[in-house]
């Protein structure tokens, strides 16, 4: 019997990309090869030059379709085979192996909202819910809104073999997080793009949607972040490379900070558990600082850092291989 391959990819759009998948029918006993699509429909070319090929880079087993089906999470190429200008995981992958020796590992928390319609899902339809406070972690269904997708969704990450390590809901009602990792890279943006996929397909058949924007709702509500956890084989040693890690994250701010999502500005206000855009400080336990020592680390005395500054809406590819650059460039001096 034939099988489906589902060819997952990441468009041209600007500036936050989107996510495209198709369908491929493969043979019995072959694998899932370079393929192609229609650039011109996706902000990756132009309609007389139109061919973006996909180049197969994690192929899992497919949790939806079941059987012999698989997910294909590719990378796009030119018709010569180098990057395309949109593939961020290229430049990702280069400087994994460039730092291989450092053993990166990384866990990334992705908030994102339920929309039913235009307004988060379990919203009255006219007016605001009862303020923040009794969401995050709730339990009932005065507060929690849209927990049977987000079960079928750990459910489905488990059997497509994601490291996903956790689900929890929000501070913000409809807002939700699931944990991938700890990983490697580029291991774990593949993976947190196959997940964060799968989450818009499967709230597709419940008749909802899944956003990932970083501020979707103003005034006096949580924005959606992508805490992005991350720890050297020095760090998991000792605690003197978790400090010199941080450390290391505050000579390079301005970088960091222009591509961790657009629109950060909105979320970093330096209200609701975040540090501003334009300030960077570190500290134990410190949810309003820009990185986070996790008591845990502090009484190990060794483990991992967290850079709380990444937007949900974040290419991950980008934020991981801009702080395995600082951070073991740093270390490398
Ligand atoms: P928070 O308390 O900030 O909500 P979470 O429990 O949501 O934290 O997320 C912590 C993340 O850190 C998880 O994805 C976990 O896998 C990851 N993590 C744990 N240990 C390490 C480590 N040594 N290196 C990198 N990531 C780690
Ligand atoms: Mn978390
Ligand atoms: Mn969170
Ligand atoms: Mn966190």
């Amino acid at each position: 019997m034939p099988y489906k391959a589902e060819y997952i990819w990441i468009d041209g759009n600007q500036p936050t990309a989107k996510m495209r998948s198709k369908t491929k029918v493969i043979a019995d006993g072959e694998t899932p090869g370079i393929w192609g699509f229609d650039g011109s429909s996706t902000q990756q070319a132009t309609g007389d030059n139109s061919d973006v090929v996909l180049n197969p880079v994690l192929v899992l087993p497919d949790p939806l379709r079941g059987g012999d089906h698989k997910l294909v999470m590719t990378e796009t190429l030119l018709t010569d085979l180098t990057p395309h200008p949109s593939n961020t995981r290229a430049a990702c992958a280069a400087a994994s192996e460039k730092y291989a020796s450092f053993d990166m590992w990384y866990g990334i928390e992705q908030e994102y909202t339920f929309f039913d319609g235009i307004k988060p899902l379990g919203w009255p339809d006219n007016g605001f819910p009862a303020p923040q406070g009794g969401y995050y972690c709730g339990v009932g269904a005065d507060e929690v809104f849209g927990r049977e997708v987000v079960e079928d969704h750990m459910d489905a990450c488990i059997e497509a073999g994601i490291h996903i390590s956790g689900i929890n809901a929000e501070v913000m009602p409809g807002q939700w997080e699931f944990q991938i990792g700890p990983v490697g890279s580029p291991r774990a943006a593949d993976e947190l793009w196959l997940a964060r996929w799968l989450l818009y397909r499967i709230a597709e058949d419940h008749g909802i949607s899944a956003t990932l924007d970083p501020k979707p709702i103003k005034g006096d509500w949580n924005g959606a972040g992508a805490h992005t956890n991350f720890s050297t084989k020095q760090m998991r040693e000792s605690y003197q490379p978790c400090i010199d890690a941080a450390e290391a994250l505050g000579t390079n701010v301005a970088e960091h900070i222009a591509n961790y999502g657009d629109r950060i500005e909105e979320r970093l206000t330096g209200e609701h558990e975040t540090q501003r855009h334009d300030q960077y400080s570190y500290g134990e336990s410190d949810r309003g600082a820009s990185v986070r020592i996790p008591w845990q680390v502090v009484k190990d005395q060794k483990g991992y850092i967290e850079d709380r500054r990444p937007n949900a809406n974040c290419d991950p590819y980008v934020v991981t291989r801009l702080i395995i650059e600082t951070v073991c460039g740093a270390a490398s001096k």
